[in-house]
């Protein structure tokens, strides 16, 4: 008979091993399936400052003590499982992943993440983490009197843009509308900063830059120029990846789960956790919040 476990998280980023530590704390079975690389979006970090009581830690540093600290409590972890259906099977889930293999649970959390849009433009991927960004909270302290563009036009993108102001020598938002999506108030906002210049009806058709970002080349209607800069954040949304999991969650509009801040989901048993659901902060810390409640809830619902 296969092992049942009393915990079986799906996605081993901060929520995930959060979990995995919290439910291995109170004693439970846990085991964590990542599909990637265990520490989640965080290791594309290069330097993160803002997770409590760490000054400053790179991503994939912080990533490796989070999968340390789940194994030393018990967590047994399996990389390269990616999941890819769940059923609820009167009161058992059993998991299936692409590799062919079946773990059978009795709770299941789901912290599967969020992955920011890319531009998909040649390069991004080695200029990730050297100039490009997905999160000005995050890395804009790196870019201080530096020049920085943002990309996007909605809510996310502009308030980047506000906060970014405060520390860059020149902002230029990028957007390739006519008109910003996000609100008017924001907009006006950008417009009283000196240091902002806003571009709409704009692309941006290529990445420049070797090891580093120097700078970008844009176009508006047809026409090309270059614009030298050290840092790009990039905020045109992101994907989360739940819809394997439709039947057992209600998700939202944009695909995030839907599930108040117990992280419970409709389906009883079955959890959900970090970026992957409907929130409006997402952040390590807030992952990791979210992974010690669905762990203390998934334990409360095995004690029920
Ligand atoms: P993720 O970190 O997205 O982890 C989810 C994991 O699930 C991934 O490893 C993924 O591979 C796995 N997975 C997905 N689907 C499946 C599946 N079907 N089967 C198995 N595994 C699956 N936050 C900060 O607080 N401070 C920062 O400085 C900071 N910097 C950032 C810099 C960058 C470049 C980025 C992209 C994000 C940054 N963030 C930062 C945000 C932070 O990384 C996220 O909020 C946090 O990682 C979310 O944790 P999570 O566990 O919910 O999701």
């Amino acid at each position: 008979m296969a092992n049942i476990y009393d915990l079986l998280i799906i996605g081993g980023g901060p929520a995930g091993l959060t979990a995995a530590t919290y439910a291995r704390r109170a004693a439970r079975s846990v085991l964590v399936l990542e599909k990637g690389a265990f520490g989640g979006q965080i290791t594309w970090s290069p330097k993160v400052e803002n997770f409590p009581g760490l000054l400053s830690v790179s991503g994939t540093e912080l990533g490796d003590m989070l999968l340390a600290q789940a194994m030393e409590q018990g967590a047994e972890v399996e990389l390269e499982e990616a999941v890819s259906a769940v059923k609820d099977e009167n009161g058992l889930f059993t998991v299936g992943t692409e590799s062919g293999a079946f773990y059978t649970a009795r709770t299941v959390i789901l912290a599967t993440g969020a992955k920011p849009r890319r531009t998909n433009l040649p390069h991004e991927e080695e200029l990730i983490g050297n100039g490009i960004g997905f999160c000005a909270v995050c890395d804009g302290a790196f870019f201080k009197d530096r020049r920085v563009a943002v990309y996007g036009g909605g809510n996310s993108a502009l308030q980047d843009a506000l906060f970014l102001a405060d520390l860059c020598s020149e902002v230029t938002v990028i957007h390739r509308r006519d008109s910003f999506r996000g609100e008017a108030r924001l907009v006006e906002a950008l417009k009283q900063r000196s240091n902002v210049r806003l571009l709409t009806g704009t692309v941006i058709s290529a990445l420049e830059g070797e090891d580093e970002l120097t700078g970008i080349r844009i176009s508006t209607a047809g026409e090309e120029a270059f614009l030298p800069l050290e840092g790009l954040f990039v905020a045109i949304g992101h994907m989360p990846d739940n819809e394997a999991f439709r039947s057992l969650l209600s998700l939202d509009a944009a695909g995030y789960a839907d599930s108040g801040e117990d992280c419970l989901t409709a389906t009883p048993g079955f959890f959900v956790a970090g970026d992957c659901r409907a929130k409006s902060v997402r952040q390590v810390t807030t992952a990791a919040a979210d992974g010690a409640v669905a762990a203390l809830a998934a334990c409360h619902y095995l004690d029920a």
